[in-house]
């Protein structure tokens, strides 16, 4: 009998007022009675509508069904017909506008917590498993993947098993892309994503950090050190500015300095010699799931106020509902409907305030949201010794700079074939934020693993 209990089983989390200074993951995740009473409320729908919002297609109900009798890893094999990261994407995916969208639970109550089940899943099996996953046997092919983030790494590992000889060039010191020094610890804690990345090891994929490619090597020297393909997965890492005055102030951030500062530079530990201004008010411009991790980061890193500046209204927040819930559980103030237009400095140069001005929403844009408009004379400032800018990023310029033959869009993007994620340059295949610009986990999963298809396709016909 299924479970017809309307809500979904609660996760157990950290409470507001204690999580808001630690780093510790704020959801504790299911145990074996919360996860099967979960499961039992999915009615294995014939026609599994819910499949059809997910981006790679995991066969939801199927999964799910396994939980229900037990079989855990059998559950996890069924996972990872689709998906190399579900540890990664039970987390961080934004379900409630994909799988979860269309469910038919959440018709009369909410969805079944897929997401939540499929996170239970996979550190179970992290928990559980120690047998080290068997290294195919090599075919003699060479590919190279540049950028180690989750479209880098599905490609690696998507051609690992089918015994292609993988090597992935990072650029940073450390691999695992946006999901290690841009998604705080306390939404995805590091170490699952390290043994995420040391499960690819063991399927013989070589990782080489401090590499970056377009200045170390190019994508044409790779190709004459006998690399047959390559995969580009470099990430959309360049970030936006305003252009407002003062924001060459000290105590301007860009979201992504900030963070990687925080998550992979450990600047919020006393043992770890990293250079960051302890901010005691800050403002947070934008309504993203950036924004909102830089602003619980802030309130984690000592900040007594932090206010998120927005010029729409909560509706049109990009941000997940779940992070928009948490922020504001922990104390975020959010000011919306108000934008920035001058930082505000003092005579060291140091930021004292953020002046900003009263927006009203008019008619819809282009993008089909209502276009703010700012209000006559309601000029205010917040006073704030850090401004944080998270208004989105742009891909970097370097590796399509030093790629003849590689073409991209008016906004930096690499042009693909959608299809086969074949670049204008033979052998060279993309995916990922560096093709489709700012997007999420799961889409550049979905990228790498199609693109690792039509490199076996190319190869073998080769
Ligand atoms: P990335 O993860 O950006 O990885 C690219 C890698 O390439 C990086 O490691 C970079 O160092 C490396 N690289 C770049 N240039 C070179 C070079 N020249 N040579 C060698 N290496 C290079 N998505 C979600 O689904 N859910 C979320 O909750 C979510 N939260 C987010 C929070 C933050 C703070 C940020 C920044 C993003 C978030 N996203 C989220 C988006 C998601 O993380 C990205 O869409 C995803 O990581 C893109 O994967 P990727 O492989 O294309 O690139
Ligand atoms: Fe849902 Fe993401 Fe899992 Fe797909 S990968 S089933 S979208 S949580
Ligand atoms: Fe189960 Fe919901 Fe999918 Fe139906 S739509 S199979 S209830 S998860």
């Amino acid at each position: 009998m299924p479970n017809m209990c309307q809500t979904k089983t609660p996760i157990p989390e950290q409470d507001p007022n204690v999580r808001n200074k630690n780093f510790d993951e704020v959801a504790q995740g299911y145990t074996v009675e919360m996860a099967q009473n979960e499961a039992a409320r999915c009615l294995n729908c014939k026609n599994h509508p819910c499949v059809t919002g997910c981006p790679v297609n995991i066969q939801i109900p199927d999964f799910i069904a396994q939980i229900v009798k037990g079989d855990f890893e059998e559950a996890y094999r069924i996972i990872t017909k689709s998906s190399s990261l579900p540890a990664v994407c039970g987390r961080v995916c934004p379900q409630e506008s994909q799988c979860e969208s269309k469910c038919v639970r959440g018709i009369k109550g909410e969805s079944v917590g897929i997401g939540r089940l499929e996170r239970f899943v996979a550190d179970y099996h992290m928990n559980n498993n120690t047998a080290p996953a068997e290294k195919p046997e090599s075919n003699g092919h060479r590919v190279a993947v540049i950028g180690s983030g989750p479209s880098g790494l599905t490609c690696a590992g998507t051609l690992a098993k089918k015994g292609y000889e993988v090597t992935v060039f990072e650029a940073f010191h450390t691999a695992g892309g946006v999901l290690m020094y841009g998604i705080p610890e306390f939404r995805l804690p590091k170490s699952i994503v390290q043994k995420e990345i040391a499960g690819l090891k063991e399927l013989g994929v070589d990782i080489r950090t401090n590499m970056v490619m377009g200045k170390v090597m190019s994508i044409d020297e790779l190709f004459e050190d006998g690399y047959e393909a390559v995969f580009i997965g470099t990430g959309a890492g360049l970030p936006n500015f305003m252009g407002m005055e003062g924001e060459g102030l000290l105590g301007v951030y860009s979201a992504n300095e900030f963070l990687t500062r925080i998550n992979l530079m450990k600047a919020y530990k006393d043992e770890y010699d990293t250079p960051i201004i302890r901010p005691k008010n800050v403002a947070v411009v934008g309504g993203g799931n950036v924004a909102m991790d830089a602003a619980r980061s802030a309130l984690r890193l000592g900040a007594e106020h932090v206010y998120i500046v927005y010029r729409r209204s909560e509706e049109e927040m990009p941000a997940r509902n779940e992070e928009i819930h948490h922020a504001k559980e922990e104390g975020v103030d959010f000011r919306l409907l108000r934008n920035p237009v001058k930082v505000l400095g003092d005579e060291n140069g140091r930021v004292v305030g953020l002046e900003c001005v009263e927006m009203e929403l008019g008619e819809p844009d282009a993008s089909g949201r209502r276009r703010p408009v700012a209000k006559e004379g309601s000029n205010f400032v917040l006073d704030v010794d850090a401004v944080i800018i998270a208004i989105g990023n742009a891909p970097n310029p370097l590796i399509r700079s030093t790629t003849p033959g590689l073409e991209a869009n008016k906004k930096g993007c690499i042009v693909v074939n959608e299809e086969t994620m074949q670049t204008t340059k033979e052998a060279v295949y993309a995916g990922g934020d560096a093709v489709t610009g700012a997007a999420t986990v799961i889409k550049a999963m979905g990228a790498g693993r199609q693109a690792a298809e039509s490199i076996d396709e190319y190869l073998k016909n080769k």
